[in-house]
């Protein structure tokens, strides 16, 4: 006889009869990033896309549906602040209603201590992520052991991070000269003292869209010695965008000024989850594709005001990016051994 197993249900640890079906239970499957990366690990990486508006969720949950993966909703201090923090959550479970099949985690991306318990306490965040990576190692460690104990109280996955990320994250810019690489032995005992369920890497990406000067490559070496001191351990990578140069070079023609943009190439995600990589963000590539929608859009029609038509344009060209994205990723098609191994 099968034990009754624990999920995570929105949150509240609910036990399941026997052959109960996690996904019909109020229609949600909300998991936990860590039940993802178990079955992820070493084979490939989940995409964490960040969102902000319906239009943004919408074509989301399509374009992992279309694509049959399981994903990481991850939501930012500044999404949870550009309209409410209440709307936005409202958003995501009409979103799993209208997409029964979805498997996701909800994620709060760059958390402060704050914040952090905010989204702890929510009932509604499935992971949280504590950046104190900008205060020194032992502070570092204590922030997020603290962050971790209050979260595990409550089934909710922790990834904290060490080394520092370029660009511009929020409200916080990391100028090229102050960023470090993860040094492998630091990041071995930031896990262990720390105890957090994954860890943010800076193995040579940056946030935004100027990412390198000329061609660069992910730091192979560094993760691959990351790895062997923390076989097992899902690693994170930020600032993960791809920043294609037909978009930006559409944007441009359609009015905008982006220039000198460059991002990770995207057939570096997959080599990268044979290595540990077993969540990447992609934030900056989806907002790309919203301002190209529109820039083509209101330029190709100077008359149109009727904001709807543009809109369904947009979540249809999302759904379509993250599709393209989940398979770069390799997770495209996991759905179904997903959700076969998370109700086992
Ligand atoms: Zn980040």
């Amino acid at each position: 006889m099968r034990r009754a197993k624990t999920v995570v249900k929105n949150i509240f640890q609910i036990e399941l009869a026997e052959n109960e079906y996690p996904h019909t239970f109020r229609g949600t499957m909300i998991v936990t990033t860590d039940q993802l990366f178990k079955v992820a690990y070493g084979k490939y990486a989940v995409g964490a896309y960040n969102i902000n508006n319906a239009e943004q969720a919408m074509g989301l949950f399509k374009g992992c549906i279309d694509s049959q993966a399981p994903f990481i909703i991850q939501i930012s201090k500044g999404a949870r602040k550009y309209t409410d923090k209440r709307m936005l959550e409202a958003v995501i479970r009409a979103a799993d209603t209208i997409f029964p099949e979805a498997i996701f985690a909800v994620h709060l991306d760059h958390g402060d201590e704050e914040t952090c318990y905010d989204c702890i306490n929510s009932g509604f965040f499935s992971s949280v992520m504590i950046d104190a990576s900008h205060d020194p190692f032992e502070k570092n460690v204590a922030i997020t052991k603290r962050v971790v104990e209050a979260a595990h109280k409550k089934g909710i996955s922790v990834e904290a991070e060490l080394g520092m990320l370029g660009g511009v994250e929020e409200d916080i810019k990391v100028e090229d000269g102050n960023a470090c690489l993860t040094d492998p032995k630091e990041a071995e005992e930031f896990v262990k003292q720390s105890g957090c369920d994954s860890l943010a890497c800076a193995i040579g990406t940056s946030h935004g869209a100027f990412k390198f000067k000329g061609k660069q490559s992910l730091r192979f070496d560094v993760l691959e010695k990351i790895k062997a001191r923390l076989p097992q351990f899902p690693l994170v990578m930020h600032g993960s965008s791809s920043v294609p140069k037909d978009e930006v070079d559409r944007i441009n023609q359609a009015g905008g000024k982006i220039q000198d943009s460059a991002g990770v190439d995207p057939n570096e995600y997959l080599p990268a989850s044979k290595l540990g990589v077993t969540k990447i963000n992609i934030d900056t590539d989806g907002r790309l594709v919203w301002t190209r929608v529109h820039r083509e859009f209101f330029r190709d029609k100077p008359g149109e005001f009727d904001f709807r038509p543009v809109g369904k344009i947009f979540i249809e060209e999302y759904a379509k990016f993250i599709n393209s994205r989940n398979h770069f990723l390799g997770s495209a098609g996991q759905l179904e051994t997903v959700r076969k191994a998370l109700t086992q």
